[in-house]
């Protein structure tokens, strides 16, 4: 047994050969490359997919040391980008995955270009603003689409979600799984904030502290995603749409609310990138991130 087909013997004995070969064809965009991302690219990598393109303007800082997958005690802080870790431990598991690091944001030309020429995305924010423009994308581009979230919304209560939308069957807008003032905010430019928090008194560093984030609820959620992009690419089974990982209760949730019927995005805009104009979020330089 040649040294490739004896490194995935095991996936194929779930999925058959056929499978391994599909996964093995595969472009994987992540956005996001840290608490969520990183535990996702580990698992894209042992898979076996072609390609893992990675997006994340960061470095990592002392505080992401708790749970950034692939990250060395010996990687200085400051001067290690999320993405060049990212992209060595997918070098170091499986040198038959093309790794590719951008350091940018989503607000930019590589990452936009890197959503287009991938086969699936995977977004990994820990924020809804870019959760909901890259919704947008991954509809106007027709792209197939998974969206992870880790949440602590209050003491007590941990886990998180995966969304996978597919072929105009719901999204994150349609499922109502987005913050619509958070979305409204991110886009809304620093002047018009500070204006608006002159007149309801909302501080702005209060909304963007950042809340509890470990490292197995993380995993936990990234192996959800890893196993429903699996299925999918495999044919092993149709992906579930929504799961809810509720670590509190130690349950996995299936989701199966309706999306509404008339969404404009996964329906009305899907496979029309110039009809919706994504690209005018370019045009917005106070989130340009290049
Ligand atoms: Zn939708």
């Amino acid at each position: 047994m040649t040294e490739v087909l004896e490194r995935y013997h095991r996936n194929t004995l779930l999925f058959g050969a056929e499978g391994q070969r599909k996964l093995g064809r595969t472009n994987v965009a992540v956005i996001g490359a840290g608490g969520l991302g990183s535990p996702l690219i580990q698992h894209l990598a042992l898979l076996g997919v072609k390609r893992i393109t990675s997006v994340d303007p960061e470095e990592i800082d002392e505080s992401n040391r708790n749970r950034s997958i692939g990250t060395r005690y010996t990687d200085p802080v400051p001067g290690s980008s999320k993405v060049d870790i990212v992209s060595r431990m997918v070098r170091e598991i499986n040198p038959g995955v093309e790794a590719i690091g951008l350091k940018c944001g989503l607000i930019s030309e590589n990452a936009f270009a890197a959503v287009r020429g991938s086969d699936w995305v995977l977004g990994c924010f820990d924020e809804d603003g870019p959760r909901a423009i890259l919704n947008e994308l991954c509809q106007a581009y027709k792209k197939q689409y998974i969206d992870l979230a880790s949440d602590v919304p209050m003491p007590g209560i941990y886990g998180g979600r995966v969304c996978v939308s597919i072929n105009g069957n719901g999204c994150l807008d349609c499922l109502d799984l987005l913050d619509r003032n958070a979305v409204r905010r991110y886009i809304e430019s620093s002047e018009r904030l500070i204006h608006e928090d002159k007149i309801y008194g909302i501080s702005k560093t209060v909304l963007e502290e950042k809340g509890p984030s470990v490292s197995p609820v993380n995993g936990v959620v990234a192996a959800l995603a890893a196993t429903e992009f699996m299925v999918a690419v495999t044919g092993l089974r149709a992906p579930t749409r929504l799961l809810e990982y509720r670590g509190w209760e130690s349950k996995v949730v299936t989701i199966v609310d309706e999306p509404r019927s008339e969404c404009i995005l996964c329906k009305g805009i899907r496979g029309k990138p110039e009809e919706a104009d994504v690209e005018r979020y370019l045009k917005l330089q106070h989130l340009r991130q290049d």
